[in-house]
């Protein structure tokens, strides 16, 4: 699994379809993609939207090959702007949701620039709840609270 950002900054007063829209008219006539790179995305308010079937693989820009890989995308800029509670909370349920339905091991919950060189994605302000490990305890602690039900 490789979480991602949208790489262009984001706000509330933009408009979420259009957006999703106007990704997926660029994947499919400037990168002769099949669909919409990402399989997940997850706006301002924390609300969750399918993108690419999953089982097509995503498509990159950089050189990591994504097959097998579960893509997630958090619209936004997180090299600039900074995730919100919604957002983090959706993205930790979302990863738990997939991680169990599809017993994914938590050591393959990864960022995009944890495989390419290439990028900053998902951006310095998102990468640091992983890089402190705040993401994969939160999943822990949800999952957790799966089994104990
Ligand atoms: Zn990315």
């Amino acid at each position: 699994m490789t979480v991602h950002h949208g790489g262009v900054e984001f706000y509330d007063e933009d408009k979420v379809i259009d957006n999703i829209r106007n990704l997926q008219s660029w994947s499919r006539t400037e990168k002769k993609w099949i669909d919409i790179p990402y399989h997940f995305m997850i706006d301002l308010e924390g609300k969750i939207y399918e993108g690419r079937p999953i089982n097509y693989p995503g498509d990159t820009n950089t050189e990591y090959d994504p097959t097998n890989h579960i893509l997630i995308e958090v619209t936004g800029n997180y090299e600039i702007q900074e995730p919100n509670t919604e957002q983090l909370n959706s993205l930790i349920n979302l990863i738990t949701f997939l991680v169990v339905k599809f017993k994914i091991s938590l050591n393959n919950v990864k960022t995009h620039r944890d495989y390419s060189k290439m990028t900053v994605c998902p951006g310095k302000n998102l990468y640091k709840f992983f890089e402190n490990g705040y993401v994969i305890s939160s999943v822990e602690k949800n999952m957790g609270k799966n089994i104990n039900r």
